[in-house]
């Protein structure tokens, strides 16, 4: 058969070949070692812990070894496509310290290696398709839906591999008379591989994440081209990946099932492929089992779950970091100091089977890193998380930023810093008690206080209570109250001869901490005392005592 002129026949306005566009993207100057990732989402308008997670590791990669990172938009399935989901994927990944070199900007294309929108690309597909054709390699095929289906059924019932190969792929063999023919009475066609495929045999293939890994090349003459000339994803990603120059191709473990495909696709072009690295899925624990998380079931996959708790970007990134490393906990035990950008990330270190994604531990990172974050910059990321998330809270902390980052910093000092604060929403909570607006119930009184008992030592408390008091006459004062009222001072005394006593000097500072917070747990009273002022602190003690009375 003359395939040159049956591909002059399948695409006559394409008149550019593979080594126009070789030219036109010329192999990159790269550093030694450098790398070229790229994020490739499809524009569905949710982005979530996955993307983030594949987000990171590329742009690690990228930026940890002077590469380029690029974002790629795969648009080709019109029906996915939601109206700006592309500005929602960058300034999420924005919003993460995620930054991309080339590709997709807010502000359009940037860079020499595009157009970076798939759908853009269909000239450069085509292209690529026609040399196929041209060689022997591709072929038209008129298989209807419902011929499709004959095939499947009978393959199921033989107990044979569904899909189209071998045997069953009888467009394999038309002659060019049958598919002018069938071209000229305007039947739909695809473009199908011409696999040379033998699934028998075994394959070993690198991957960066994996090491080696066993497959079975491919024998489906997949769908190269759909009938509407736009390319799958199988052939898109081959041809995106090739010409923009891409060394490390960072994907999710879905993909392995089509990796023989997408081998032999590179091999029948001619080119070599890019080194590929499939990250395991995110998983979680569920009634003891792991199970991958899921859009449906699990809240915490999406992003947005974290920004509206108030989760800072450094809790979240450095969380990730955990999981995709295994040896960056050490790491960061060793470097409490350094940015997490100056850990050394490696695709070795990270884990083929499911990352285990826990909150718990999340919140644990997250408390850590806020304590170690300067006062300031804690302030500063609580009143943007307010402004944008929690209005009716802004309004009520907008001119109090002084008295909340005293609040916060009760107890941060020392070698022994108190870890309370975790994510905004918690730290509004956790400060609540200062508002007056948010103070609303009180706590239960030790079991071994009356109300009657309470009420006599707040009355004693308000009657020597002085802002002038240091923190050491301050507790002298609370510690005579104590023992006015026969509450012991030594714990140790206590312990061996309760029944001596009305109760301990913990006892009394409780009945004070619910007074001023409402609460049986807060930060330092005195220091509270303090940021209050004796106004707001008198009036609270009045307000409990009305209470109990
Ligand atoms: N558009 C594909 C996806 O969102 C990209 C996969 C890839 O990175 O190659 O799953």
């Amino acid at each position: 058969m003359d395939y040159k002129k049956l591909a002059e026949i399948l695409f006559p306005n394409i008149d550019k070949n593979i080594d126009y566009y070789e030219e036109k993207f010329p192999q990159r100057r790269l550093e030694k070692g450098a790398c070229v990732t790229r994020l490739a989402p499809s524009p569905t308008g949710f982005i979530h812990l996955g993307n983030l997670y594949g987000a990171l590791v590329d742009e690690r990669l990228a930026h940890q070894s002077k590469g380029t990172m690029i974002l790629r938009i795969e648009d080709t399935d019109h029906k996915r496509k939601v109206e700006g989901a592309e500005e929602v994927i960058i300034n999420a990944l924005n919003y993460f310290n995620i930054n991309f070199d080339e590709g997709v900007t807010l502000d359009g294309e940037v860079g020499n290696y595009g157009p970076y929108h798939q759908s853009e690309r269909k000239e450069i597909y085509q292209s690529v398709a026609k040399y196929l054709v041209e060689n022997n390699k591709a072929y038209p095929s008129f298989v209807s839906e419902e011929e499709l289906e004959v095939i499947r059924e009978k393959q199921i019932k033989e107990n044979l591999t569904t899909g189209y190969y071998g045997e069953f792929a009888k467009d394999r063999d038309l002659t060019f008379e049958e598919i002018e023919e069938n071209l000229s009475q305007d039947k739909p066609w695809t473009l199908r591989l011409k696999s040379t495929g033998n699934p028998e045999e075994s394959l070993e293939i690198k991957d960066a994440i994996r090491g080696s890994v066993t497959i079975h090349p491919n024998n489906m003459d997949i769908v190269i081209l759909k009938q509407n000339g736009i390319p799958t994803y199988h052939f898109a990603h081959v041809v995106d990946d090739h010409f923009m120059r891409i060394t490390h191709v960072v994907r999710g473990e879905e993909w392995l099932a089509t990796l023989p495909v997408h081998i032999e696709l590179f091999e029948t072009v001619g080119w070599k492929a890019p080194i590929y690295c499939h990250t395991a899925h995110i998983m979680k624990m569920d009634d003891g089992n792991k199970r991958k998380l899921s859009k449906r079931k699990d809240p915490e996959l999406s992003l947005e779950f974290y920004q509206k708790l108030g989760y800072s970007k450094e809790a979240l990134l450095e969380y990730l970091m955990t999981i995709l490393n295994s040896n960056f906990e050490e790491w960061r035990m060793k470097n409490k100091e350094l940015s997490m950008y100056d850990f050394k990330f490696k695709l070795d270190k990270m884990s083929g089977s499911g990352a285990l994604f826990d909150i718990n531990k999340l919140e644990d990172i997250s408390k850590e890193v806020l304590v170690s974050m300067e006062i300031d910059d804690v302030v500063e990321f609580f009143y943007n998380w307010a402004k944008e998330y929690e209005v009716e809270k802004y309004n009520i902390i907008k001119d109090k930023k002084e008295e909340v980052k005293v609040l916060f910093s009760i107890g941060r000092d020392g070698k022994k810093p108190r870890k309370d604060l975790v994510y905004a929403s918690q730290m509004f909570d956790f400060i609540s008690y200062f508002f007056d607006e948010c103070f609303t119930e009180y706590e239960s009184l030790p079991e071994n206080v009356s109300n009657e008992m309470a009420i006599k030592l707040l009355e004693e408390y308000k009657a020597t209570f002085s802002m002038e008091d240091n923190n050491s006459q301050w507790f002298d004062k609370v510690r005579e109250i104590s023992e006015k009222y026969n509450f012991a001072v030594k714990m140790k005394e206590y312990k061996q001869t309760p029944e001596n006593f009305e109760g301990s000097i913990a006892d009394v500072s409780t009945v004070i901490r619910l007074a001023i917070t409402g609460l049986v747990n807060s930060p330092d009273i005195y220091s509270i005392g303090m940021i209050m002022g004796e106004d707001r602190v008198n009036e609270r003690i009045d307000k409990y005592i009305s209470y109990l009375k």
